[in-house]
Parts: structure tokens; sequence; C-alpha cells
């Protein structure tokens, strides 16, 4: 089976002591990250911490839950592509319902925050999705479509850049209710074929990986019904050792 992509968004929560106490479990836990593409996003003040704590084990890599559109100059409180390079992050949280919802994002800010990431060498992980209501008019498809089309600069995009698309359904996240499994296929057929029919003669890769309430009780059913290519995990990746349960599951998989 082709590895899987994991990455745990810790969003805004722990301190130094918990992302110590989170990082040395994984790292003593028997985790296969050789099979799986395993990468941690905690709080962006913690990223440099994370990055010594993981230094020695080279299977797990940084993801940053957020990136400013600008290199440098004055924009208090932002961090830059460069400075996330200068601490080993590899992917970048881009367009996260949450980050639309408070802090109003959109697919203009969406567009040069891919940019950024793809001129600094940083992978990007679009986020797309559904709300409620757009789920139940059947509006996904339309939805997603539109998100990838507006956010993704396509001039710009060069043949050896990654793109990772993470569908994830506004409804499903934090909830406890994951998208059931035809439709999360549904969507992710859709996807598959658009991004390569429009950007995959101009893009090295493009992943498609899937979030919204991924938990011990669905991943089985999740891993072995559907051909994602990953997980987003929220909640559950806050919990050692349910996470750590919910790797073996994907690795263990044939
Ligand atoms: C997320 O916020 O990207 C997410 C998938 O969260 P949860 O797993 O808690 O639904």
């Amino acid at each position: 089976m082709k590895k899987k992509l994991i990455i745990a968004n810790w969003k805004l929560n722990g301190n130094k002591k918990t992302i110590k106490k989170k990082i040395n479990k994984l790292l003593k836990s028997k985790i296969n990250t050789k099979k799986c593409t395993l990468s941690i996003a905690p709080p962006m003040i913690y990223l440099h911490l994370t990055t010594n704590l993981i230094n020695k084990n080279t299977n797990i890599s940084l993801t940053s839950q957020n990136i400013d559109k600008h290199i440098t100059g004055s924009f208090t409180g932002e961090i830059s592509g460069k400075m996330l390079k200068d601490v080993n992050v590899k992917y970048v949280i881009i367009g996260h319902s949450e980050r639309k919802k408070y802090h109003l994002e959109n697919n203009k800010i969406i567009y040069q925050k891919i940019k950024t990431c793809l001129n600094t060498k940083l992978i990007p992980i679009l986020c797309i999705g559904e709300n409620k209501i757009e789920y139940e008019k059947n509006k996904s498809i339309n939805i997603c479509k539109n998100q990838i089309k507006y956010s993704i600069p396509i001039k710009e995009i060069k043949k050896t850049n990654k793109i990772i698309i993470a569908y994830e359904p506004i409804w499903a996240i934090g909830t406890g209710i994951s998208a059931n499994i035809n439709h999360i296929n549904n969507v992710y057929n859709f996807i598959k074929n658009y991004v390569q029919t429009k950007y995959l003669h101009k893009i090295k890769k493009i992943k498609i990986i899937y979030g919204g309430s991924v938990n011990i009780q669905n991943i089985y059913e999740l891993i072995n019904n559907t051909n994602i290519d990953g997980f987003l995990i929220g909640s559950s990746s806050l919990i050692t050792e349910e996470f750590i349960k919910i790797i073996n599951i994907i690795t263990n998989k044939k």
C-alpha cells in the first residue's frame, strides 16, 4: 500500500510541558514512521521546540498551521515562509475553515499564501470543504471545485511543486461525526479527476487527504473503503494514545 500522509493538527492547544510529553510518547511508541508520512502541526510558537524534540527522528516532519503572504518587512505579528523553513517546517495548512471563520480568510488570501509557500519551497495543504447547508443541498462538489479553482495559483506553479488538498467538510470538523464513505469517495473521485485534468501537467504531485472527526472508531472503515492519500486529524491527535492507535491501524493496512 502507498504510504499515507498523517497530519496532526494541534490547533491552539498545549504548552511546553504537554508538547514535550506528547512528542516523547510518540517517539517512544512503536509506531512505524517508515510506513507512513507523519507530520505534526503544533501551535506556531512551539514549532521550534517541536523541531528540536523530533530532531533525530527524520521520519517525523513539521507542519505549520499558518503562514503570512509576505516574506519580510513591517507586518507585526506575522510569520513568513522563510522563518518556517528556518525551523524545518515542511508543510503549511492553508485555508482551514477555522481561519476562514475566525480570521476572515478568503480565496484571495489563500491564493497568495499558497503562492508564498510554493516560492519558499514549502508544501501547502489547501483545506477545502462545504458547510452543512451546502452539503444538504448537494453542493459539495461545486463548492470544492470553486475553492480549488480560486485558491491554486495556476500561473505560478512549476513542475517541481507539490500540493496537498485536504477535503474537510466543515460540518464534520470537531463534531465527532465523520462524513460517510460514499460521500468521501464521491468528492475524492471528483477532486482527483478535476486536478488531474486541470493541474497535473503543471504540478509534480497532488495528494488528496481527508479531515473531519477521524477517530479510533472510524479509521478502520476509512482506511479500508477509500483511496484517500492520508488524513488531517485534529481532536484525536491530541490524545496521544488514541493517535498512536490510529497510526498503527493505518500503517498495518496491507
Ligand atoms: C481539523 O481541524 O482539521 C480536523 C480535522 O479536526 P477534527 O479531527 O477534530 O475534526
